[in-house]
């Protein structure tokens, strides 16, 4: 069973008429067998469409324009068994808004050195039919991810699987619909942004709400509802005896399940896919969403804290790209910092940490808020699970937006945080704090980012990619020098890369 039930990649190969109909019914067979093998295979999460070889202009464009035109394509594979001259691909190429991947395989592992004549060398000449295409690929500058290698083998059947995620990712940020409820936390600089160039890029439309239109699906929500709530939340998490023996508590938790339905009602009736809001605008709310953001994003729904849509956007866009893969994604803020043998940070946030990211079963438990709003909110405490993370923030640099990872290795932390009301995680910035920090500052990182542990940094590679975004990776090669010269090149290049 496919982690992605509707979206699909079409696996389109090239050829073309010269070879004869033998040939080409080999060609087609040994693709309709390498389509068949992805999908028998559990390292794609993605169906792959088999589609006919394509072998003249008319038919490249004509399936260029297909995969446009289908709701559930999210990108093609393209693959070159023969010789395909290149030309035949311009239109097509030209057409095609779709992401692509150039797949740089051939059918056959081994040569059959015994056997190889030169019928065997005109079926099998992946190694310069793809290299035709490829040239016409650079010529007309289009971005693509080139895999090469086998077939058969995990490594390339992983690099696929990356892509297709991330090819998810790019249709979901196209279709994407975020609600913001108020506006940004003010002064704050990082959190703003140009919404219309951001839909120009990444395609998501951003809209603002008032509390009040918040307020009607909250009020509209009936008790019952938030009984059932309150079973759930009795089974999902572990809430000590006290809780439900004060009258006071219980209220508080009643007042936050109808915030996490009333919400719940109003992003799907919106069709929005994620949201944000700010501690300074809750007129009219019982107190700032603590519990309710943290289901709502481990069901699946961006968030950004303080009126951040541009984390709230990458937040949902990973999550779509990570389903199906062990580990979460949550959004994330460096916190604190402790120094000592190996420098580290906590992550945390108010309240808003995702569940997803927990290392055991989180505990429920009301305690006094106290930025902006100070009132009792219920919450999941929990630390992050240790193991490989990454943390990714979009920035608005006024001319353009850039992405920054950071690899990190989360870790557990020494000693329990018995006196910290938020959930945390605690880890280790590659390839030390020294230098991630320092590179996060000078490419102006915020202080927001998106945490996961299920996407890789190549699923954001390729991403930012598909987004034609510039992205910066601080990783255990990362060195201040190099990477303070990689922004100053960058920003030549993507100045004329925009044109006037
Ligand atoms: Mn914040």
């Amino acid at each position: 069973m496919k982690a992605f039930k509707q979206k699909q990649v079409w696996f389109v190969t090239g050829s073309q008429d010269l070879y004869g109909p033998k040939v080409l019914e080999q060609v087609a067979k040994n693709s309709e067998q390498i389509v068949h093998g992805f999908n028998q295979s559990d390292a794609i999460s993605m169906e792959v469409v088999y589609k006919p070889t394509v072998k003249s202009p008319r038919e490249i464009y004509a399936v260029c324009q297909a995969a446009n035109s289908d709701e559930n394509c999210v990108g093609v594979i393209l693959w070159m068994h023969t010789f395909s001259p290149a030309k035949m691909w311009i239109a097509g190429l030209n057409e095609l808004s779709k992401p692509f991947m150039h797949l740089h395989t051939q059918f056959n592992a081994e040569l059959p050195w015994a056997d190889i004549n030169m019928n065997y060398m005109n079926t099998h000449q992946s190694a310069h039919g793809c290299r035709e295409f490829g040239y016409i690929g650079t010529r007309m500058r289009k971005e693509r991810k080139v895999v090469v290698g086998h077939w058969q083998t995990r490594d390339v059947q992983a690099q696929v699987d990356d892509w297709c995620r991330a090819a998810a990712g790019w249709n979901e940020s196209q279709n994407l619909r975020i609600a913001r409820f108020g506006d940004n936390m003010r002064q704050v600089a990082v959190t703003e942004g140009d919404k219309v160039a951001a839909q120009i890029q990444f395609g998501y439309e951003v809209h603002a709400y008032s509390l009040g239109d918040l307020n009607d699906a909250i009020n509209a929500v009936a008790d019952n509802d938030i009984t059932a709530q309150i079973d759930r939340y009795a089974s999902e998490y572990v809430i000590g005896n006290e809780l439900f023996s004060d009258e006071y508590q219980v209220d508080r938790l009643r007042k936050e399940a109808k915030i996490e339905l009333g919400l719940a009602q109003f992003l799907n009736d919106g069709e929005f896919g994620a949201f944000t809001n700010c501690f300074e605008n809750l007129t009219g709310m019982t107190g700032l969403p603590g519990l309710a953001t943290q289901r709502l994003m481990a069901n699946g729904f961006g968030y950004g804290g303080e009126g951040d849509w541009k984390t709230a956007a990458m937040v949902r866009i990973m999550k779509v790209m990570g389903q199906g893969r062990v580990g979460g994604t949550s959004f994330m803020e460096d916190y604190t910092y402790n120094f000592g043998a190996t420098d580290q940070v906590l992550g945390a946030h108010m309240l808003e940490v995702c569940p997803s990211i927990a290392a055991a079963k989180p505990r429920l438990e009301v305690h006094r808020h106290t930025i902006g709003v100070r009132c009792d909110v219920p919450r999941l405490l929990f630390t992050g699970k240790a193991g490989p993370a990454i943390n990714v923030s979009t920035i608005d640099l006024g001319n353009r937006f850039r992405i920054i990872l950071n690899e990190l290795d989360t870790v557990t932390p020494p000693q329990d945080l018995p006196n910290l009301p938020v959930a945390s995680a605690l880890w280790e910035p590659r390839p030390n704090l020294s230098i991630a920090a320092a590179a996060w500052i000078h490419a102006g990182g915020a202080h927001h980012s998106a945490y996961s542990q299920a996407i890789s940094t190549d699923n954001i590679v390729d991403f930012a990619e598909m987004a034609g975004a510039e992205l910066v990776i601080i990783d255990a090669e990362t060195k201040i020098r190099q990477f303070k010269n990689e922004l100053r090149q960058n920003s030549v290049y993507y100045g004329l890369a925009r044109g006037l």
